[in-house]
C-alpha cells in the first residue's frame, strides 16, 4: 500500500508515520505538509532518509500539489489541520481555510484518483460539551469553538462525498491526545515544559473542565486498525477512557515533577470553554482496539520524554 499522510510533520501525524513503517514495513508513505508553526520536520528526523518515505512541502488547499502528492496512492489519511482552540478564538481564518477548504480539495482529488480509503481525522470537540453520559457516533454535532466548528464542517463534507459519490470515507473522532512531539502550546506539554523551566502553569477558570485523555500511540493504533478493518461510510470514536478535571491533571503533573500547588496560576477562563468531553468508544473496541497503557504509565513516559528532549521543545517556547 502507498499512503498519502497529510500534516505528517505535526504531533499525531509524525507518530502515525513512524508507527506505520514499523507495523507495515512494505508500505510507502508520502507526507504532504505545509510546515506551519507546528509542523516540524525534526519530528521525523529518524526516517527522513528512508527510501519508503517521500516528503512534499505544500498546502492541502492547493489542488495542483495535492494531485501531485496523491498520484499512485491507495489511501489518504488527513491529519493536516489548524488545531489550537485558543488561536481559533483570536483569528479563525486559517481554520476555515485548512479545516474545510483543505478537506474539500483533498476529497475532490481523491475522487479523481480512485482512492480506496479516505480517513478524515477528527475530534470529540465536534460533539461539543456533555454533562452526563458519553457521545456516540450517532450523536448530533454541536461544536462550540471556531476550531471545532471548522472540523465539523470538514467531517460533514467528507461524509457527504461518501453519500453522494461513494468516495470510501471513514471519519475518526478522538479525545485529547498526549505524548511525545506535541507542540508546547497544548496543556500537557505546556505544563510539563513550564515546570521543567521552573515557571508557573496557567490553569483556566476553576480547573473543573473535564477531558478524556488518550495516549497518542493508542490513537495511532486505532487509526491503523480502522484504515484496514473499518467500515466505509462510518464514524469511529476513539476515547482514552480516562476522564479527569484539569485541576486533577495539573496535580498529577506537579506531583511527578516534585512541585507543589504554588506553581498553579489561575487565569480567566477560555471563551466558550466546553465543560466536559466524553466519548463512547464501543464501536472501535468491537473492531478489536483498546488503550495499551494506564494513564499513570503513559503520563510518566511522556514527562520523561520531555525531560530527555529539552533541545526539541526549548526552541519552540
Ligand atoms: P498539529 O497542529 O500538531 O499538526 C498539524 C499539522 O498539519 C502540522 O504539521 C501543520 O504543518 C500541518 N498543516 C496545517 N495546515 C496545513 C495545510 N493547509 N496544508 C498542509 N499541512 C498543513 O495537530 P495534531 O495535534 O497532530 O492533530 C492532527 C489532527 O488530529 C488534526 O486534524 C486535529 O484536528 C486532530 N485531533 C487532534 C487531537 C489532539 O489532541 N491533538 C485530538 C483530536 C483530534
Amino acid at each position: 500500500m502507498k499512503l498519502l499522510v497529510t500534516g505528517g510533520c505535526g504531533f499525531i501525524g509524525s507518530n502515525f508515520i513512524k508507527r506505520m513503517f514499523k507495523t507495515h514495513p512494505a508500505y510507502k508513505i508520502v507526507n504532504l505538509d505545509k510546515l506551519t508553526y507546528c509542523g516540524n520536520p525534526e519530528n521525523l528526523r529518524d526516517i527522513e532518509r528512508d527510501l519508503r518515505y517521500t516528503f512534499i512541502k505544500g498546502d492541502i488547499c492547493d489542488r495542483k500539489i495535492v494531485d501531485k502528492a496523491i498520484n499512485g496512492c491507495d489511501a489518504v489519511i488527513n491529519f493536516a489541520a489548524e488545531s489550537h482552540v485558543d488561536r481559533s478564538i483570536e483569528d479563525a481564518s486559517a481554520f476555515i481555510r485548512t479545516n474545510i477548504h483543505g478537506v474539500y480539495t483533498l476529497l475532490e482529488s481523491a475522487k479523481k484518483h480512485n482512492i480506496k480509503r479516505f480517513i478524515q481525522i477528527s475530534t470529540d470537540e465536534t460533539y461539543g460539551s456533555i454533562r452526563k453520559g458519553s457521545f456516540k457516533e450517532t450523536s448530533l454535532l454541536h461544536p462550540n469553538s471556531p476550531y471545532s466548528a471548522a472540523k465539523a464542517g470538514g467531517d460533514h463534507l467528507a461524509l457527504a462525498y461518501y453519500t453522494t459519490f461513494k468516495l470510501p470515507v471513514i471519519v475518526t473522532r478522538s479525545s485529547n491526545n498526549f505524548g511525545p512531539y506535541q507542540y508546547p502550546e497544548k496543556v500537557i506539554p505546556l505544563f510539563i515544559t513550564n515546570l521543567l523551566a521552573n515557571k508557573k502553569v496557567p490553569l483556566y477558570g476553576d480547573g473543573m473542565n473535564v477531558r478524556d485523555w488518550l495516549y497518542v500511540f493508542d490513537n495511532c493504533s486505532a487509526i491503523d486498525l480502522i484504515l484496514h478493518k473499518g467500515k466505509i461510510g462510518e464514524i469511529y470514536n476513539i476515547g482514552g477512557s480516562f476522564e479527569i478535571p484539569n485541576i486533577e491533571l495539573t496535580k498529577i503533573i506537579l506531583k511527578f515533577l516534585g512541585k507543589t500547588d504554588k506553581m498553579i496560576n489561575y487565569v480567566s477562563d477560555r471563551m466558550g470553554h466546553d465543560r466536559r468531553y466524553s466519548l463512547d468508544s464501543t464501536k472501535v473496541r468491537k473492531l478489536g482496539w483498546k488503550p495499551s497503557k494506564s494513564f499513570d504509565t503513559a503520563i510518566k513516559e511522556t514527562i520523561n520524554w520531555y525531560k530527555a528532549n529539552t533541545t526539541w521543545w526549548q526552541k519552540l517556547k
